[in-house]
């Protein structure tokens, strides 16, 4: 006797009309025509039924935010900055909490069940640090939250932040972040990198840093993040999130950095809804689009996970915790129309995602905690291309959320009744 058993689901490797049996939390059985009862049955009427989505970089101590203390009127990075500094001091830990949790209502309900956020130290009370603590242990049950302790005003610009960067670390935050490129002097954006590696690497921890985001061909400290990751032997666990320079970057020099990344297992963390509207804004026209060379990177077999950075916040009015929205937005400013690309699109927001973050039980596979979404979606490019309805959300092997399955009803008179856009899959032949 199955807790639940999901009957006719395709996976996102292709397979198709596979029953999914789960008991005790876990997937116990995934094949064709599995025999047995179940408490519930779910039919998923061959649709796609997938790990659930993994935002590997986020904000959560500024999201829901929008409109305090106003709102950002040029819809500028430097307004963003400016009113998240209006904010800080107004911040308070109840607020903190409520809005976040209020955020992973909306994740769940999208399917979005584990999260990478950074959190601001360069606030000596580390009240949204102590707050997101607190909020991780809540939201345990239904999301994994991964922390960063992010010097959002630069480890050596702002005058307390290593310090409460390692008190931050004490506290429980998860992974050290860093932003090289917002320091002083390139200099100084070096000697942040080097000294942030070897935190990390005493205290065996992850890194992720905010690298490069910026139009500037010359900021290249994705090359020292990577030389002293191979130095410190941190290979595979640090992270170069927006990476928005490499766009602008010089080809010859590119075809030297990729090899460099590779060999310091390097997870790229490109923000697309992010980079495309926050980069090549001094540009006049042509207009750069500022998203990191992804085709490329995968090519030479980096890691590469799409992160949705913003949602409602002083910086971004527009998010709504969809990874399948991040997704579909990297498709298009990557020109990753091929088959093969939107595939990898949908990795980038699933599978490689949970290796960036070093999650080891993910996936929908015989043993592994049951967690996964049902989507209004054959496959995975159709739900890149319809940012599908999350029908279901299963967690451990419960349904934390169920959505309507979107269908329109129609009045015209010698046409259907009714338009499900995702029976409009394409046939072959
Ligand atoms: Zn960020």
């Amino acid at each position: 006797m199955f807790d639940i058993l999901i009957r006719n689901a395709n996976l996102p490797d292709g397979r198709e009309g596979v029953d999914v049996a789960i008991s005790g939390g876990r997937f116990e059985a995934i094949a064709r025509g599995v025999e047995g009862e179940a408490a519930r049955v779910v039919d998923a009427g061959g649709r796609l039924l997938s790990p659930h989505f993994i935002d590997p970089h986020f904000h959560m101590d500024a999201t829901l935010s929008l409109g305090m203390p106003r709102l950002n009127r040029s819809g500028t990075l430097l307004e963003g900055i400016a009113l998240w500094g209006e904010l800080k001091p107004l911040l308070t830990h109840d607020a903190v909490i409520e809005r976040a949790l209020r955020y992973c209502d909306l994740a769940v309900s999208q399917g979005l069940l584990s999260i990478r956020s950074h959190v601001d130290v360069c606030d000596d009370r580390l009240l949204a640090v102590e707050a997101l603590v607190d909020v991780r242990e809540r939201i345990k049950p239904y999301i994994d939250l991964q922390l960063v302790a992010f010097p959002q005003d630069g480890l050596y610009r702002s005058p307390t932040a290593e310090k409460n960067l390692l008190r931050a670390l004490d506290m429980g935050v998860d992974v050290v972040g860093g932003i090289p490129h917002f320091e002083r002097t390139m200099q100084d954006g070096a000697r942040s990198v080097t000294r942030l590696c070897e935190i990390a690497a005493e205290r065996g921890l992850r890194v992720d840093f905010h690298c490069d985001e910026t139009d500037d061909p010359m900021s290249r400290h994705i090359e020292t993040v990577a030389a002293e990751t191979v130095r410190l032997g941190l290979q595979g666990r640090v992270a170069g999130s927006h990476l928005t320079s490499m766009h602008s970057m010089d080809n010859y020099y590119v075809s030297k950095l990729l090899p460099l990344m590779a060999e310091a297992e390097i997870h790229a963390i490109p923000n697309p809804l992010i980079n495309i509207t926050l980069q090549g804004r001094h540009d006049t026209y042509p207009k750069r689009r500022g998203m990191t060379r992804v085709p490329e990177l995968l090519a030479q077999g980096i890691n590469v996970a799409f992160g949705q950075d913003c949602c409602m916040d002083p910086w971004y009015s527009l998010g709504a915790a969809d990874m399948l929205e991040v997704a579909n937005m990297a498709v298009h400013v990557g020109q990753m129309t091929s088959l093969d690309a939107m595939r990898q699109a949908y990795d980038a927001i699933t599978v490689n995602s949970a290796k960036a973050m070093g999650l080891d039980d993910y996936g929908v596979a015989e043993g592994k905690s049951a967690n996964c979404v049902l989507l209004q979606a054959r496959d995975p490019i159709e739900a890149i291309r319809l940012k599908a309805t999350r029908l279901m959300v299963f967690r451990q092997g419960k349904i934390i959320s169920e959505t309507l399955p979107r269908i329109a009803k129609l009045g015209l008179e010698g046409r259907p009744g009714r338009v499900d856009a995702a029976d409009y899959a394409p046939v072959e032949g």
